[in-house]
């Protein structure tokens, strides 16, 4: 039994005077490539990281939801299902009890759970603590109360609650990577029709390394600046006349764009999506093919594209990619929403320590707080763990 599984089943004894019925696990996430494809019904290519949300947690049958987090100060909330309500929770028991909410309102028959948490998932860096949190409690549920959803149709109802409940209008590459992800693979997902594909993703065989490099800028997610991208996009495939800016043929692009004439924002959010895609399609293709190294300029392009067509760097990520290659690394990017967060970095397993050192530095110059830096392997999917 893990550590981080034996604190947590106890922390729920010690909480609730009773052992938990089971406890499960969910991962966070990074994203290889395929940023702000998500809601344009494009691809994306997340895999698991090894950093989860643990859960232990029991039935109840009187209507009530006790939810408590080991990592958030303050005792247990406690609530009604009754009273459950979109957007009428500001805390973080609205992933929790979100997901609780979009369960009964999908007609399962949920009627009370007591649950305990715990997450190493960093918050707010861009690597999907909300939806390790989401994933956790809905694949308990799934076990205890015996629904039978599939882990698409979790993740479906993951988003919803994200969406709906807690208010933050995000694409349903999170939740789905927690959900489907396998260890050694990439979770290669076209968010159209949510097929999947598992693509063998092990670096370290090939003598690579891949460094997620947290800048500690918090991004706030359900911030206006996504919202704002996301309307243009909107716009965009509406100018154009298509249901997503999926519908965009990489190969037509300059048409479209010029179709698009002076809408100058909007023809930058376009540029982006339909190139991005492309890009994660070449990615699929390389890493099919053996020819992983040549994925690194691939993430590098993706990553100038978010910085200057959909502005949604920092200057933080900015250095981190910069300074990266300049010290060797094979391609570099942010990645997940932006405004902060992470960065990943492809590198040489013997240029890690070297392009490490260099960031740090960087940042101590330029004044920035310290990074977070930690190696990336991919890692499982949400499973129960007891
Ligand atoms: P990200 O998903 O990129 O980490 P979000 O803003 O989507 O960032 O989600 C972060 C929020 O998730 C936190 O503000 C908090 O409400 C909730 N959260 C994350 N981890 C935990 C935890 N261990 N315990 C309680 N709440 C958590
Ligand atoms: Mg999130």
């Amino acid at each position: 039994m893990g550590a981080a599984q034996v604190q947590v089943r106890q922390g729920f004894a010690a909480l609730y005077g009773a052992e938990p019925e089971g406890v499960w696990s969910a991962p966070g996430r990074v994203n290889l490539i395929g940023e702000h494809t998500d809601y344009n019904d494009g691809f994306v290519m997340p895999f698991a990281l090894p950093h989860t949300a643990v859960a232990a947690v029991s039935r109840r049958t009187d209507g009530r939801l006790r939810l408590h987090s080991a990592d958030v100060e303050g005792g247990i909330v406690e609530l009604s299902l009754d009273d459950l309500a979109p957007e009428s929770d500001k805390n973080w028991t609205a992933y929790p009890a979100g997901v609780v909410w979009a369960l009964r309102e999908a007609g399962h028959p949920v009627t009370g759970a007591d649950v305990h948490l715990s997450s190493t998932v960093p918050s707010g860096a861009g690597l999907s603590s909300s939806a390790a949190l989401e994933v956790v409690v809905a694949l308990a549920l799934n076990d205890l109360y015996e629904l039978g959803l599939k882990r698409w149709q979790l993740a479906r109802l993951c988003q919803r609650a994200e969406n709906v409940y807690v208010g933050a209008p995000t694409g349903i590459m999170d939740q789905t990577a927690s959900a489907c992800c396998e260890a050694g693979h990439a979770l290669f997902l076209d968010t159209r029709d949510l097929s999947q594909r598992q693509i063998p993703f092990d670096l370290a065989a090939e003598g690579m390394r891949l460094l997620v490099v947290d800048t500690q800028v918090k991004h706030a997610h359900s911030g206006g600046e996504y919202g704002k991208r996301r309307a243009g996009c909107e716009q965009g495939a509406d100018l154009l006349g298509v249901h997503a800016l999926r519908d965009v043929d990489h190969a037509e692009l300059d048409t479209a764009l010029e179709r698009l004439g002076d809408e100058e924002e909007v023809r930058r959010l376009v540029r982006h999506v339909v190139t991005e895609d492309a890009r994660v399609e070449r990615v699929v293709d390389l890493l099919k093919a053996g020819d992983t190294r040549a994925i690194g300029p691939v993430l590098t392009e993706g990553h100038a594209s978010l910085r200057d067509d959909f502005r949604v760097s920092c200057p933080e990520l900015d250095l981190v990619v910069d300074t990266a290659l300049a010290a060797g690394a094979l391609g570099a990017r942010m990645t997940g929403g932006g405004f902060g967060g992470s960065a990943i970095v492809l590198a040489e397993e013997a240029d890690v320590v070297a392009i490490t050192k260099a960031v740090e530095d960087a940042f101590a110059t330029a004044g920035f707080t310290a990074p977070r830096v930690f190696e990336a392997v991919p890692s499982p999917g949400a499973t129960r763990l007891a």
